[in-house]
């Protein structure tokens, strides 16, 4: 049967978010990302391979102009000889002068999807995961994490996050590896309650790393880094990546720093890969203290995506996890890397 969705907007329409008057949950409407290739699920197709990638060399006028590269000397900018490459998403869920702007028409609140939406392609081979990746250039990807939300400093935005979609089931549309910077001009609740947890005496950060730092639910540590399966775990085999010390920011370490961040990271990922299989599908999200905050304690999330929602999932907010956390972090520990 025909399926029947209204044609995609403008890849660049303004899109808006909308608070959800039942449940004050609030929801972004970008309907230009309908544009997007294989946007819906049931649009999945075989994997296309390298030709025609937009994020391969030589493809590099595909995308909109680079706004950073690594880059070997000599080469210029949106030619190959890059080793990371940093565009803005050709398709943006947010962007536009940020404004904290917002339309209260009573029932319907809205404010408009202000701020930046960037792709940061990790390597210029296609199919190489962050796990594939040899440490080095794991670490390239790591600077160039860092570049971004250090260039997004000195805006008035509510978060700036970056994030991986690893998968077509975790949300990536374009098989090449690459993650995503989202800047939004508003805070999202989710990232204010972090805020309100992970900050001074009583850092819920820091807690952790006493708690479990020798205990069943430690997967390893790397330098100043302990990766651990979290006490409430919301999906089987989720992994929490962080500095045993209170440190606000992830792009104030520095270079030295990234190689300790790219060997905890792909062993992570390695060790999950080796338990849940070679393309299991995930993401990560870096959660690093946003403009015009001081007080913060870093982390990374993996959160693979092995299961999906059902019904209470949605109608409560309560998630239902099937491999108890203790179990997790035993399987991770146990898998070679
Ligand atoms: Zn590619
Ligand atoms: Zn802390
Ligand atoms: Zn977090």
């Amino acid at each position: 049967m025909a399926r029947i969705l209204p044609p995609p907007a403008l890849p660049n329409a303004p899109g808006e978010l909308r608070q959800d008057p039942l449940g004050g949950g609030w929801v972004a409407i970008t309907a230009g990302r309908a544009a997007r290739p294989e946007a819906f699920l049931g649009d999945v197709g075989t994997p296309r391979g390298p030709l025609g990638c937009p994020f391969c060399p030589g493809n590099e006028h595909m995308t909109p102009p680079e706004v950073w590269a690594d880059r070997d000397p000599g080469t210029g900018p949106d030619q190959p000889g890059w080793h990371v490459r940093v565009v803005p998403n050709k398709f943006p869920a947010f962007a536009g002068p940020v404004t904290t702007a917002h339309h209260n028409g009573g029932l319907y609140r809205s404010a408009p999807t202000a701020g930046v939406h960037e792709v940061v392609i990790h390597n210029p081979d296609h199919q190489a995961t962050l796990a594939d990746l040899e440490v080095p250039e794991v670490a390239r990807a790591m600077a160039a994490w860092r570049e971004r939300l250090a260039a997004h400093r000195d805006q008035e935005l509510g978060a700036v996050l970056i994030i991986v979609n690893q998968g077509r089931t975790a949300g990536a549309s374009l098989e090449h590896p690459h993650s995503q910077v989202f800047a939004t001009a508003g805070r999202p609740d989710r990232v204010q309650a972090e805020l309100d947890r992970l900050a001074g005496q009583a850092c819920a950060a820091c807690a952790t790393v006493a708690a479990e730092r020798d205990g069943p639910r430690l997967v390893g540590t790397t330098g100043d880094l302990l990766t651990i399966c979290p006490w409430a775990s919301a999906a089987p085999f989720e992994a929490l990546l962080l500095p045993a010390a209170h440190q606000p920011r992830f792009e104030e370490r520095g270079p030295d720093d990234d190689t300790a961040v790219a060997t905890a990271l792909r062993d992570l990922l390695r060790r999950f890969r080796g338990v849940a299989g070679d393309h299991a599908p995930y993401n990560l999200v870096l959660h690093s203290a946003p403009p015009g905050v001081d007080d913060f304690h870093w982390h990374l999330h993996l959160l693979p995506r092995l299961t999906t929602y059902g019904g209470f999932e949605l109608g409560t907010g309560v998630i239902i996890n099937v491999v108890d956390p203790d179990r997790a972090a035993e399987a991770l520990r146990a898998s070679g890397s």
